[in-house]
């Protein structure tokens, strides 16, 4: 499966948008996280225009926790979108990057006073409140300024999405938003439009990730417009923001069928008609939020072939450069990948070998790559690393967390540098009672 710019070029090498993943190996070093403009600007456009296309009033966020640096900051910029951020960090960083504030959404479940501070003084465009204490507190930031905040509520529609355990977030047992089915939304909703500070200017909700249906997405949408319809009936305000949040699964194998971009706009866009008609409710703007699939499959990870361990008649273990630390999603949701043979590409697989991390655990990265006969040296590629691998990574084992690179039209980029051994100390303080001399 090549995905994107990806071709086998003459050396018979695995190339990214005109890059060599061999070059890119040599002069990056590895791991290494490489990312292809063209295909992320290409899913931006494709998921803009196969939503404008049936929904005039339709705007585009990027969910900048699936992988954000400031460098990235600039192509969704310039590509039109908003930005989500769920951090004060987030945040930083995305002002870091040149992002216009008002341009960007902050989420998060427990934003702490400091966090809101900043998104105020940095003058973010929207706040998604999550709970009743977050409600009171920018109540109280609020009677500090003049101007008014402008505010999204978060709404747990109670859609239970066919994913993963840790990345549902629709379901009513969530520790995320105000309770549709129950009364705590519109309790919620009526005292944020009387809060003299704030100026609600809709709802949100998110049912969850790696969604590879849009069933869950219907669903939801049908319960959002119906509590839009309750609120104008029972205050007489209708709400013109509904952001729905993101979702769309990708492509991690050969054999994922997520939804293409025009059959998941149709049926959402279809279920939004339906629902606003049956109603008689006047379209809102329609927001979406995805992470994954915009980067996704943008992203590929380099690793060099160390060790192989043949267990006759069991099993053969090679392993690599990294593991758990810059990608810990096998782990977490016993995720699965596609992994070529950077440097031989065009040889075909004859052989299945459980790919390991080099982490002080059994950080079984690959149960069964297809691979040809592996050597040491030889580099390997793995697909659709582009989201929550880089933002995951950490430092366990004391590992410097790789490069990123961008690539574009056979020229390399650095957005991220790889850590070095001084990074890793650079926190750390020597108690005075334990210095020497
Ligand atoms: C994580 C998240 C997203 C993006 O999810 P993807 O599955 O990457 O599209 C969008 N909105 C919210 C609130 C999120 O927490």
């Amino acid at each position: 499966m090549l995905l994107g710019t990806q071709r086998v070029n003459a050396r018979g090498h695995l190339e990214i948008d005109g890059c060599d993943a061999v070059d890119l190996a040599r002069q990056f070093g590895t791991p290494l996280y490489v990312m292809d403009e063209a295909t992320i600007r290409e899913r931006c456009r494709a998921y803009l225009a196969a939503f404008r296309d049936r929904y005039a009033k339709f705007r585009l966020a990027y969910a900048s926790k699936a992988c954000l640096c400031a460098g990235i900051c600039p192509l969704f910029e310039a590509e039109g979108l908003d930005m989500d951020v769920a951090s004060g960090g987030e945040l930083y960083t995305a002002l870091q990057g040149g992002f216009p504030a008002a341009r960007l959404v902050f989420h998060g479940n427990n934003k702490s006073e400091a966090e809101l501070r900043l998104a105020l003084e940095a003058g973010v465009g929207r706040i998604v409140v999550d709970n009743s204490l977050e409600l009171e507190r920018l109540e109280a930031l609020a009677a500090e300024r003049r101007a008014p905040i402008d505010i999204l509520l978060r709404c747990t529609p109670g859609i239970d999405p066919h994913t993963h355990e840790l990345v549902r977030t629709g379901q009513v047992d969530t520790k995320f938003g105000f309770d549709v089915n129950g009364c705590a939304a519109l309790t919620a909703i009526c005292r944020a439009l009387q809060a003299p500070g704030l100026r609600l200017r809709g709802l949100h909700c998110h049912v969850g990730s790696q969604l590879l249906d849009t069933e869950a997405h219907e669903a939801a949408t049908h319960v959002m417009v119906e509590l839009l319809a309750a609120v104008r009936r029972q205050m007489g305000v209708v709400l013109e923001e509904l952001n729905m949040g993101g979702g769309l699964g990708i492509r991690y194998r050969e054999e994922d069928r997520p939804p293409s971009l025009d059959a998941f706009a149709d049926a959402l866009v279809h279920a939004l008609q339906e629902a606003l008609a049956r109603h008689d409710f006047p379209a809102p703007t329609l927001i979406h939020e995805p992470g994954r699939a915009l980067v996704g499959e943008a992203g590929t990870t380099l690793y060099t072939v160390g060790a192989i361990k043949e267990i006759p008649g069991l099993r053969t273990y090679v392993s690599v450069d990294g593991g758990l630390s810059d990608n810990p999603r096998p782990a977490l949701y016993d995720a699965r990948y596609e992994v070529l043979l950077a440097n031989r590409a065009a040889v075909p697989p004859d052989t299945v070998v459980t790919i390991a991390g080099q982490h002080c655990e059994t950080d079984t990265l690959f149960p069964d790559a297809r691979l040809p006969a592996l050597r040491p040296g030889d580099l390997l590629a793995v697909q659709s690393t582009g989201a929550y691998h880089f933002s995951m990574a950490s430092n366990y084992n004391r590992y410097p967390r790789p490069a990123v690179v961008l690539v574009a039209d056979g020229r390399a980029d650095l957005l991220v540098r790889r850590e070095t051994y001084t990074d890793l100390v650079r926190n750390d303080v020597m108690p005075e009672r334990f210095r020497k001399g």
